[in-house]
Protein backbone atom coordinates (compact mmCIF):
# COMPACT_ATOMS: atom_id res chain seq x y z
CA UNK A 1 0.00 0.00 0.00
CA UNK A 2 1.43 3.32 -0.92
CA UNK A 3 0.51 6.23 1.49
CA UNK A 4 -0.19 9.80 0.43
CA UNK A 5 2.16 11.83 2.79
CA UNK A 6 4.37 11.12 5.61
CA UNK A 7 5.76 14.45 7.75
CA UNK A 8 9.26 12.73 9.33
CA UNK A 9 11.98 13.46 11.75
CA UNK A 10 10.54 16.86 13.61
CA UNK A 11 9.44 17.34 17.23
CA UNK A 12 5.99 16.04 17.56
CA UNK A 13 3.41 17.60 19.39
CA UNK A 14 -0.06 16.07 19.11
CA UNK A 15 -1.98 17.98 21.71
CA UNK A 16 -3.75 14.88 22.78
CA UNK A 17 -4.49 13.85 26.48
CA UNK A 18 -1.54 14.22 28.22
CA UNK A 19 0.24 16.75 25.86
CA UNK A 20 3.15 14.09 25.12
CA UNK A 21 6.28 15.54 23.22
CA UNK A 22 7.72 13.18 20.43
CA UNK A 23 11.29 13.52 19.34
CA UNK A 24 11.88 12.49 16.04
CA UNK A 25 8.10 12.15 15.33
CA UNK A 26 6.50 11.59 12.10
CA UNK A 27 2.39 11.43 10.87
CA UNK A 28 1.16 9.67 8.26
CA UNK A 29 -1.20 10.86 5.84
CA UNK A 30 -3.73 9.03 3.29
CA UNK A 31 -6.70 10.81 1.78
CA UNK A 32 -6.66 13.50 3.93
CA UNK A 33 -7.08 11.93 7.07
CA UNK A 34 -4.17 11.02 9.86
CA UNK A 35 -3.77 7.78 9.77
CA UNK A 36 -1.17 7.01 12.17
CA UNK A 37 1.54 8.76 13.76
CA UNK A 38 4.82 7.74 15.82
CA UNK A 39 8.80 7.48 15.96
CA UNK A 40 10.06 8.15 12.07
CA UNK A 41 11.40 4.69 12.48
CA UNK A 42 8.37 3.33 12.56
CA UNK A 43 7.23 4.33 9.07
CA UNK A 44 10.97 3.77 7.88
CA UNK A 45 9.96 0.57 5.37
CA UNK A 46 6.51 2.23 4.10
CA UNK A 47 5.97 3.34 0.55
CA UNK A 48 4.84 6.88 0.42
CA UNK A 49 4.21 9.50 -2.27
CA UNK A 50 5.23 12.34 -0.96
CA UNK A 51 8.38 12.83 2.12
CA UNK A 52 8.31 16.15 4.30
CA UNK A 53 11.29 16.20 5.80
CA UNK A 54 10.47 18.20 9.57
CA UNK A 55 14.15 18.31 10.54
CA UNK A 56 14.64 21.12 13.40
CA UNK A 57 10.90 22.07 12.95
CA UNK A 58 7.47 21.18 15.54
CA UNK A 59 5.06 19.10 13.85
CA UNK A 60 1.43 20.31 15.04
CA UNK A 61 -1.85 20.92 14.66
CA UNK A 62 -3.21 23.81 12.43
CA UNK A 63 -4.17 26.76 14.62
CA UNK A 64 -8.08 27.34 15.31
CA UNK A 65 -9.09 31.33 15.22
CA UNK A 66 -12.17 31.04 17.40
CA UNK A 67 -13.64 34.49 16.04
CA UNK A 68 -13.50 36.56 12.73
CA UNK A 69 -15.37 39.12 10.80
CA UNK A 70 -12.46 38.09 7.67
CA UNK A 71 -14.00 41.22 4.85
CA UNK A 72 -12.91 43.61 7.87
CA UNK A 73 -9.19 43.37 7.07
CA UNK A 74 -10.68 46.35 4.57
CA UNK A 75 -10.98 48.19 7.97
CA UNK A 76 -7.01 47.29 8.91
CA UNK A 77 -6.12 50.74 10.71
CA UNK A 78 -9.59 52.48 9.63
CA UNK A 79 -9.97 53.32 13.18
CA UNK A 80 -7.79 53.41 15.67
CA UNK A 81 -7.41 54.04 19.92
CA UNK A 82 -10.68 55.33 20.18
CA UNK A 83 -13.93 54.04 22.58
CA UNK A 84 -15.85 50.99 21.11
CA UNK A 85 -19.28 53.09 20.61
CA UNK A 86 -17.52 55.77 19.08
CA UNK A 87 -15.25 53.33 17.10
CA UNK A 88 -18.86 51.32 16.24
CA UNK A 89 -21.34 54.03 15.23
CA UNK A 90 -19.66 56.53 13.89
CA UNK A 91 -16.80 54.80 12.17
CA UNK A 92 -17.32 51.12 11.54
CA UNK A 93 -20.93 50.62 10.76
CA UNK A 94 -20.74 53.95 8.87
CA UNK A 95 -17.79 52.51 6.61
CA UNK A 96 -19.72 49.16 6.12
CA UNK A 97 -22.46 50.84 5.05
CA UNK A 98 -20.46 52.51 2.04
CA UNK A 99 -17.93 49.80 1.43
CA UNK A 100 -19.33 46.44 2.06
CA UNK A 101 -20.71 44.61 -0.85
CA UNK A 102 -20.50 40.88 -2.41
CA UNK A 103 -17.46 41.47 -3.92
CA UNK A 104 -15.29 43.66 -1.55
CA UNK A 105 -16.44 40.16 0.94
CA UNK A 106 -15.31 38.02 -1.50
CA UNK A 107 -12.10 40.13 -2.41
CA UNK A 108 -10.70 40.85 1.46
CA UNK A 109 -11.99 37.47 3.32
CA UNK A 110 -9.97 35.98 0.24
CA UNK A 111 -6.78 38.72 1.67
CA UNK A 112 -7.73 37.57 5.81
CA UNK A 113 -7.55 33.76 4.50
CA UNK A 114 -4.06 34.54 3.11
CA UNK A 115 -2.50 36.06 6.15
CA UNK A 116 -4.23 33.06 8.25
CA UNK A 117 -2.59 30.52 6.24
CA UNK A 118 0.92 32.33 6.38
CA UNK A 119 0.31 32.66 10.28
CA UNK A 120 -0.38 29.18 10.79
CA UNK A 121 -3.88 29.00 11.32
CA UNK A 122 -5.79 26.24 9.63
CA UNK A 123 -9.17 26.61 11.18
CA UNK A 124 -11.42 29.80 11.27
CA UNK A 125 -14.92 30.37 12.96
CA UNK A 126 -16.48 33.81 10.83
CA UNK A 127 -19.29 35.58 11.40
CA UNK A 128 -20.56 38.90 8.94
CA UNK A 129 -22.70 40.16 6.57
CA UNK A 130 -23.08 38.89 2.74
CA UNK A 131 -21.32 35.84 4.69
CA UNK A 132 -21.78 34.15 0.99
CA UNK A 133 -19.04 36.41 -0.30
CA UNK A 134 -16.89 34.95 2.88
CA UNK A 135 -17.95 31.07 2.19
CA UNK A 136 -16.60 31.39 -1.48
CA UNK A 137 -13.06 32.70 -0.09
CA UNK A 138 -12.73 29.84 2.39
CA UNK A 139 -13.60 27.34 -0.34
CA UNK A 140 -10.96 29.19 -2.90
CA UNK A 141 -8.53 29.01 0.08
CA UNK A 142 -8.86 25.53 0.79
CA UNK A 143 -9.14 26.33 4.56
CA UNK A 144 -11.91 25.00 7.00
CA UNK A 145 -13.99 27.31 8.71
CA UNK A 146 -17.42 27.87 10.44
CA UNK A 147 -18.77 30.70 8.21
CA UNK A 148 -22.00 32.24 10.15
CA UNK A 149 -24.55 34.79 8.58
CA UNK A 150 -24.88 37.89 10.54
CA UNK A 151 -28.18 38.81 12.06
CA UNK A 152 -29.15 42.13 13.45
CA UNK A 153 -31.70 44.65 13.94
CA UNK A 154 -30.77 47.18 12.12
CA UNK A 155 -30.67 47.53 8.16
CA UNK A 156 -27.33 45.52 7.00
CA UNK A 157 -24.91 45.29 4.54
CA UNK A 158 -27.57 42.66 2.44
CA UNK A 159 -30.10 43.12 4.23
CA UNK A 160 -31.31 46.33 4.55
CA UNK A 161 -34.86 45.58 5.94
CA UNK A 162 -33.92 43.78 9.54
CA UNK A 163 -37.07 41.76 8.80
CA UNK A 164 -35.38 39.69 6.68
CA UNK A 165 -32.43 39.02 8.97
CA UNK A 166 -33.27 35.53 9.78
CA UNK A 167 -34.42 34.35 6.69
CA UNK A 168 -31.01 35.40 5.17
CA UNK A 169 -29.26 33.54 7.24
CA UNK A 170 -31.83 30.25 7.06
CA UNK A 171 -30.72 30.39 3.36
CA UNK A 172 -27.25 31.45 3.58
CA UNK A 173 -27.02 28.03 5.84
CA UNK A 174 -29.47 26.09 3.05
CA UNK A 175 -26.93 26.79 0.11
CA UNK A 176 -23.92 26.23 1.70
CA UNK A 177 -24.61 23.46 4.21
CA UNK A 178 -23.50 20.73 2.08
CA UNK A 179 -20.83 21.93 -0.88
CA UNK A 180 -18.02 21.09 0.89
CA UNK A 181 -16.57 18.91 3.70
CA UNK A 182 -14.51 21.96 4.84
CA UNK A 183 -17.08 24.80 5.54
CA UNK A 184 -19.59 24.54 8.03
CA UNK A 185 -22.67 27.23 7.80
CA UNK A 186 -24.00 29.11 10.74
CA UNK A 187 -25.65 31.65 11.97
CA UNK A 188 -24.39 34.45 13.80
CA UNK A 189 -26.28 37.18 16.08
CA UNK A 190 -24.39 40.27 16.56
CA UNK A 191 -25.78 40.93 20.61
CA UNK A 192 -27.87 40.87 22.27
CA UNK A 193 -27.94 44.53 22.34
CA UNK A 194 -28.80 44.79 18.64
CA UNK A 195 -31.01 41.75 18.24
CA UNK A 196 -34.17 41.84 20.27
CA UNK A 197 -35.41 38.67 22.41
CA UNK A 198 -37.63 37.84 19.44
CA UNK A 199 -34.69 37.81 17.11
CA UNK A 200 -32.52 36.01 19.31
CA UNK A 201 -34.56 33.29 20.32
CA UNK A 202 -35.75 32.73 16.45
CA UNK A 203 -32.11 32.47 15.24
CA UNK A 204 -31.24 30.06 17.66
CA UNK A 205 -34.35 28.37 16.86
CA UNK A 206 -33.31 28.43 13.29
CA UNK A 207 -30.06 27.13 14.07
CA UNK A 208 -30.75 23.95 15.72
CA UNK A 209 -33.66 23.45 13.54
CA UNK A 210 -30.26 23.23 10.81
CA UNK A 211 -28.16 21.62 13.40
CA UNK A 212 -25.58 24.62 12.94
CA UNK A 213 -23.31 26.73 15.67
CA UNK A 214 -25.02 29.45 16.86
CA UNK A 215 -22.55 32.27 17.38
CA UNK A 216 -23.05 35.25 19.45
CA UNK A 217 -20.65 38.62 21.03
CA UNK A 218 -22.02 38.98 25.03
CA UNK A 219 -21.19 40.89 27.64
CA UNK A 220 -18.01 42.87 25.60
CA UNK A 221 -18.10 45.74 27.30
CA UNK A 222 -19.27 46.76 30.55
CA UNK A 223 -21.97 49.51 30.01
CA UNK A 224 -23.47 47.05 27.43
CA UNK A 225 -25.96 45.75 30.01
CA UNK A 226 -27.59 49.01 29.99
CA UNK A 227 -28.10 48.65 26.37
CA UNK A 228 -30.25 45.66 26.43
CA UNK A 229 -34.27 46.16 26.65
CA UNK A 230 -36.03 44.09 29.54
CA UNK A 231 -33.21 42.87 31.30
CA UNK A 232 -33.97 43.59 35.05
CA UNK A 233 -32.16 42.67 37.64
CA UNK A 234 -30.94 39.81 35.33
CA UNK A 235 -27.32 39.45 34.32
CA UNK A 236 -26.62 39.20 30.31
CA UNK A 237 -26.02 35.56 30.69
CA UNK A 238 -29.07 34.82 32.93
CA UNK A 239 -30.85 36.96 30.45
CA UNK A 240 -29.73 34.84 27.29
CA UNK A 241 -30.21 31.27 29.60
CA UNK A 242 -33.81 32.32 30.30
CA UNK A 243 -34.32 33.14 26.52
CA UNK A 244 -33.22 29.37 25.70
CA UNK A 245 -30.05 30.51 23.46
CA UNK A 246 -27.54 28.99 25.60
CA UNK A 247 -26.18 25.53 25.08
CA UNK A 248 -23.28 23.27 23.76
CA UNK A 249 -24.31 24.28 20.18
CA UNK A 250 -24.06 28.22 21.28
CA UNK A 251 -20.64 30.12 20.88
CA UNK A 252 -20.16 33.20 23.17
CA UNK A 253 -17.75 35.31 21.75
CA UNK A 254 -15.73 37.79 24.22
CA UNK A 255 -17.76 36.77 27.62
CA UNK A 256 -15.98 39.82 29.67
CA UNK A 257 -18.58 41.10 32.23
CA UNK A 258 -19.75 38.03 33.38
CA UNK A 259 -20.30 37.00 37.05
CA UNK A 260 -19.05 33.90 38.93
CA UNK A 261 -22.74 32.71 38.69
CA UNK A 262 -22.84 33.58 35.03
CA UNK A 263 -20.01 31.01 35.00
CA UNK A 264 -21.45 28.41 36.66
CA UNK A 265 -24.64 28.71 33.80
CA UNK A 266 -21.72 28.06 31.12
CA UNK A 267 -20.90 25.30 32.65
CA UNK A 268 -24.09 23.87 33.41
CA UNK A 269 -25.58 24.48 29.93
CA UNK A 270 -22.39 23.30 28.43
CA UNK A 271 -22.37 26.75 26.36
CA UNK A 272 -18.27 27.38 24.94
CA UNK A 273 -16.57 30.63 24.69
CA UNK A 274 -14.38 32.33 21.94
CA UNK A 275 -11.77 34.38 23.98
CA UNK A 276 -10.67 37.51 22.03
CA UNK A 277 -7.86 39.16 24.08
CA UNK A 278 -6.17 41.64 21.64
CA UNK A 279 -9.38 43.38 20.78
CA UNK A 280 -10.67 43.17 24.33
CA UNK A 281 -7.26 45.11 25.14
CA UNK A 282 -7.80 47.13 22.06
CA UNK A 283 -11.01 48.76 22.79
CA UNK A 284 -10.33 48.86 26.48
CA UNK A 285 -12.99 46.02 27.16
CA UNK A 286 -11.85 44.86 30.12
CA UNK A 287 -10.58 41.47 30.77
CA UNK A 288 -12.58 38.11 30.54
CA UNK A 289 -12.31 35.71 33.58
CA UNK A 290 -10.49 32.91 31.20
CA UNK A 291 -8.77 31.27 33.73
CA UNK A 292 -11.92 30.69 35.77
CA UNK A 293 -13.93 29.67 32.86
CA UNK A 294 -11.18 26.93 31.96
CA UNK A 295 -10.84 25.71 35.74
CA UNK A 296 -15.00 25.12 35.25
CA UNK A 297 -14.07 23.01 32.42
CA UNK A 298 -15.91 25.31 29.81
CA UNK A 299 -14.34 24.97 26.42
CA UNK A 300 -12.10 28.40 25.91
CA UNK A 301 -10.84 28.36 22.01
CA UNK A 302 -8.59 31.94 21.03
CA UNK A 303 -9.72 34.49 18.50
CA UNK A 304 -8.64 37.50 17.14
CA UNK A 305 -11.99 39.19 16.25
CA UNK A 306 -12.01 41.64 13.25
CA UNK A 307 -8.87 43.20 11.80
CA UNK A 308 -10.64 46.56 12.50
CA UNK A 309 -9.88 45.79 16.72
CA UNK A 310 -6.73 43.83 16.04
CA UNK A 311 -5.34 44.74 13.63
CA UNK A 312 -4.72 41.17 12.61
CA UNK A 313 -5.35 37.33 12.17
CA UNK A 314 -2.51 36.10 14.19
CA UNK A 315 -2.68 33.62 16.97
CA UNK A 316 1.04 33.84 17.76
CA UNK A 317 1.02 37.06 18.96
CA UNK A 318 -2.60 36.54 20.33
CA UNK A 319 -1.56 33.13 22.38
CA UNK A 320 1.54 35.75 23.44
CA UNK A 321 -0.94 38.17 24.69
CA UNK A 322 -3.46 35.90 26.54
CA UNK A 323 -0.90 34.30 28.30
CA UNK A 324 0.74 37.12 29.98
CA UNK A 325 -2.47 39.33 30.12
CA UNK A 326 -4.25 37.03 32.66
CA UNK A 327 -0.88 36.51 34.55
CA UNK A 328 -1.09 40.26 35.02
CA UNK A 329 -4.44 40.73 35.50
CA UNK A 330 -4.54 38.05 38.63
CA UNK A 331 -0.75 38.94 39.44
CA UNK A 332 0.06 35.16 39.33
CA UNK A 333 2.68 34.54 36.68
CA UNK A 334 1.22 30.44 36.81
CA UNK A 335 -2.34 31.48 35.55
CA UNK A 336 -2.37 30.68 31.91
CA UNK A 337 0.68 28.73 30.96
CA UNK A 338 2.16 27.46 27.99
CA UNK A 339 0.17 24.31 27.79
CA UNK A 340 -2.94 25.69 28.61
CA UNK A 341 -2.48 28.89 26.40
CA UNK A 342 -1.76 25.99 23.14
CA UNK A 343 -4.73 24.36 24.14
CA UNK A 344 -6.62 27.14 23.48
CA UNK A 345 -5.18 27.77 19.87
CA UNK A 346 -5.49 24.07 18.89
CA UNK A 347 -8.21 21.43 20.86
CA UNK A 348 -10.13 23.55 22.99
CA UNK A 349 -10.77 25.69 20.12
CA UNK A 350 -11.77 23.28 18.20
CA UNK A 351 -14.20 21.71 21.35
CA UNK A 352 -15.91 25.45 21.56
CA UNK A 353 -16.55 25.46 17.78
CA UNK A 354 -17.89 21.58 17.55
CA UNK A 355 -15.54 20.69 15.34
CA UNK A 356 -13.36 18.51 17.78
CA UNK A 357 -13.58 14.92 16.22
CA UNK A 358 -11.74 16.49 13.01
CA UNK A 359 -9.32 19.00 14.19
CA UNK A 360 -7.45 20.73 16.95
CA UNK A 361 -5.07 17.22 17.64
CA UNK A 362 -2.93 15.00 15.48
CA UNK A 363 -4.90 11.90 16.06
CA UNK A 364 -5.77 8.47 14.05
CA UNK A 365 -8.75 9.53 12.66
CA UNK A 366 -9.12 13.15 12.34
CA UNK A 367 -8.44 15.70 9.10
CA UNK A 368 -4.95 15.79 8.60
CA UNK A 369 -4.86 19.93 9.25
CA UNK A 370 -1.22 20.16 9.99
CA UNK A 371 1.75 22.45 10.57
CA UNK A 372 5.53 22.89 10.55
CA UNK A 373 7.10 25.87 12.37
CA UNK A 374 10.69 26.42 11.44
CA UNK A 375 12.54 26.16 15.34
CA UNK A 376 16.15 26.39 13.75
CA UNK A 377 16.18 30.67 14.16
CA UNK A 378 17.61 32.84 16.86
CA UNK A 379 14.98 33.87 18.73
CA UNK A 380 13.91 29.82 19.19
CA UNK A 381 17.13 29.03 20.51
CA UNK A 382 17.56 27.04 22.75
CA UNK A 383 14.30 25.36 23.48
CA UNK A 384 14.06 24.01 26.59
CA UNK A 385 10.53 23.31 26.19
CA UNK A 386 8.54 23.11 22.96
CA UNK A 387 5.33 24.58 24.63
CA UNK A 388 7.15 27.90 25.59
CA UNK A 389 8.55 28.05 22.53
CA UNK A 390 5.39 28.69 20.80
CA UNK A 391 3.89 30.64 22.52
CA UNK A 392 6.53 33.17 24.12
CA UNK A 393 9.45 33.47 21.36
CA UNK A 394 7.67 31.89 18.04
CA UNK A 395 6.41 34.01 15.39
CA UNK A 396 3.61 33.37 12.46
CA UNK A 397 6.68 34.37 9.87
CA UNK A 398 8.18 31.00 11.84
CA UNK A 399 5.76 29.09 9.84
CA UNK A 400 7.23 27.09 7.02
CA UNK A 401 4.17 24.45 6.02
CA UNK A 402 0.49 24.34 6.40
CA UNK A 403 -1.74 21.56 5.59
CA UNK A 404 -5.48 21.68 5.44
CA UNK A 405 -7.48 17.83 5.03
CA UNK A 406 -3.73 16.62 3.85
CA UNK A 407 -3.60 19.29 1.53
CA UNK A 408 -0.33 21.68 1.35
CA UNK A 409 -1.17 25.39 0.85
CA UNK A 410 1.78 26.98 2.46
CA UNK A 411 5.58 25.37 1.74
CA UNK A 412 8.55 27.23 2.95
CA UNK A 413 6.49 29.77 3.84
CA UNK A 414 4.72 31.01 0.94
CA UNK A 415 1.37 30.07 -0.27
CA UNK A 416 1.34 27.24 -2.21
ZN1 LIG B 1 -16.44 40.21 16.87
Amino acid sequence: MKYDILIENGLLLTMTEGLPVLEDGAVLIMGGEIVASGQSKEFSGYEVKTRINARKKIIMPGLINCHTHLPMSMFRGLADDLPLDVWLNEHIFPAEAKHVNPDSVEQWSCHSCKEMLLSGTTTCCDGYFHEAGVAKAILFSGMRAVAGQGVIDFPAPGVPDPKMNIRTAVEFVKEFKDISPLLYPSIFCHSPYTCSRQTLMAAKKAANDLGVLFQIHVAETKNEIDLIQGLGSMTIVEYLESLGILDSNTLMVHSVWISDNDIDIIKRVHANIAHCPESNMKLASGIAPVPKLIKAGIPVGLGTDGCASNNDHDLFSEMDTAAKLHKVALLDPCVMDARTTLKMATIEGAKAIGLEKITGSIERGKRADIILVNTDKPHVTPMYDPYSSLVYSAKSSDVDLVMVDGRILVQEGRLV
